[in-house]
């Protein structure tokens, strides 16, 4: 059955262009018209249209600690600690309902694809579950019920740091060998469907050591899966590395095969320039987290310098301390503007691939992120008459800079994915979203 969307404006070929008509079958994008007039049966679309955001790294559990961090002095690690209380007290079921109602949040800030990196595998005292993949399904019902697109990158993760046991929480996060995190990701492939894509992950070079790295990699490679990993989001991590292995975690993982056009360095915020090198020559993605690094005090990556490099840009919401890919998109050039003391290091075509093509491309949704014939039905719709964006329809050539520069998450009113009406007037259709959240996060905090 085609259905048809009219576009007041649209984001087509990397430029915003007027009068747009999009028709859609079973979940594709069939046409894309131009000067297409009003159409009587076509839902009329009012704001700027632009591909769904894919949110390239999360994890949806971490959305119950926001606000509970913020006032005392600390720093990653001391983050971490409070992390790892609330990771101990997830079981399938309340997982289930936070991350439903997470990834509801996502929905409504205009995500239509999330890349959960997940890793909170097993019960509190390390044992798997009488299903083994109890977490990681709990994970993809919840995606599926609040609408979007997901792909599961599950993690291994075997060390509490580098040649070192793991400790307390992070006993349920281990399979104990590479070997068996490989075996338990196999059974996870048969959750695997139009909407579902499962993917792996290292979880970093602290908590995998050499030759299980190599094993994972050979996990992705087999199949042609994407592959993340969390490198030098810590100038403590690089040291660790090179202390332990002469080389840097970017190093080490091309060492072992990693390094290709199916992986993704997450933060890559301490890199050096070989290591920007490794990962430009390799056609690799790095997915920045800007929200969350500003949150953690991780510092500013080097993100020009790795596009420049050949590199492809993507963004993540990570811990979830906002969810809001406008504010990501606009810090990845506001962060450099600080940084480098000079502005438009980043275009506005960049700045929206990163949260649209390119982090589909990193989660394996290679026809996701665009608006054209053939591409995934995931669109959304940004209100241009908001308070912040008033007066900006008046000229459509600064339509994408007003949305980028000064929209916010809840300008987003529309959203369809997978060819599916999820989000109506900034409505979820099915989920009382901030209701759920509210009753999720009690649940475990
Ligand atoms: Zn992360």
């Amino acid at each position: 059955v085609t259905s048809r969307y009219h576009c007041e404006f649209a984001w087509v070929d990397a430029a915003v262009a007027a009068d747009i008509l999009i028709e859609i079958d079973g979940g594709r994008i069939t046409s894309v018209s131009r000067n297409a007039g009003k159409v009587a049966d076509a839902v009329q679309l009012g704001g700027l249209v632009l591909p769904g955001f894919a949110n390239a790294h999360s994890h949806a559990f971490q959305r119950a600690l926001r606000g509970r961090t913020q006032n005392k002095r600390g720093n990653f690690w001391s983050w971490r600690d409070s992390m790892y209380t609330l990771a101990a007290r997830l079981t399938p079921e309340n997982y289930f309902e936070l991350a439903r109602a997470t990834f509801a949040e996502m929905i409504l800030s205009g995500v239509t694809c999330v890349g959960e990196f997940h890793y909170v595998h097993h019960d509190p005292s390390g044992r798997p579950y009488a299903n083994a993949n109890a977490m990681g399904e709990a994970v993809v019902s919840a995606a599926r019920e609040a609408g979007l697109r997901i792909t599961l990158l599950d993690t291994c993760y075997l060390q509490g740091g580098i040649g070192t046991a793991p400790d307390g929480t992070q006993r349920r996060f281990s399979d104990g060998n590479a070997a068996a995190w490989s075996a338990r990701a196999d059974r996870l492939r048969e959750l695997e469907s139009s909407d579902v894509i499962v993917g792996a992950a290292v979880h970093s070079v602290r908590a995998a050591d050499p030759e299980s790295i190599a094993r994972v990699v050979q996990w992705a490679g087999d199949s042609g899966a994407p592959l993340h990993a969390h490198v030098s989001e810590q100038p403590g991590e690089n040291e660790a590395c090179i202390k332990a292995f002469g080389r840097t975690p970017t190093q080490l993982l091309f060492d072992r095969g990693a390094l290709s056009d199916h992986f993704t360095a997450v933060h890559a915020t301490h890199v050096t320039d070989t290591d920007i090198r490794l990962l430009g020559d390799n056609g690799c993605t790095v997915c920045f987290c800007p929200t969350t690094e500003r949150d953690l005090a991780d510092g500013i990556g080097p993100s020009p310098e790795l596009e420049s490099a050949g590199v492809k840009l993507a963004l993540g919401s990570d811990s979830q301390a906002i969810i809001d890919p406008i504010e990501e998109m606009r810090a990845l050039e506001m962060n450099t503007r600080l940084r480098t003391m000079e502005r438009g290091s980043h275009s506005i075509a960049s700045l929206i691939s990163a949260a649209t093509a390119n982090g589909h491309r990193a989660l394996g949704w290679h026809d996701g992120g665009r608006i054209a014939p053939g591409a995934l039905a995931d669109f959304i719709a940004v209100d241009i008459k908001s308070l912040r964006t008033a007066g900006a329809s008046a000229n459509p050539e600064i339509l994408a800079d007003a949305v980028v520069f000064a929209s916010v998450a809840s300008d987003v009113h529309h959203v369809v994915a997978a060819g599916r009406t999820v989000v109506r007037d900034g409505k979820h259709l099915s989920i009382d979203v901030a209701n759920e959240l509210a009753k999720s996060i009690a649940g475990v905090v």
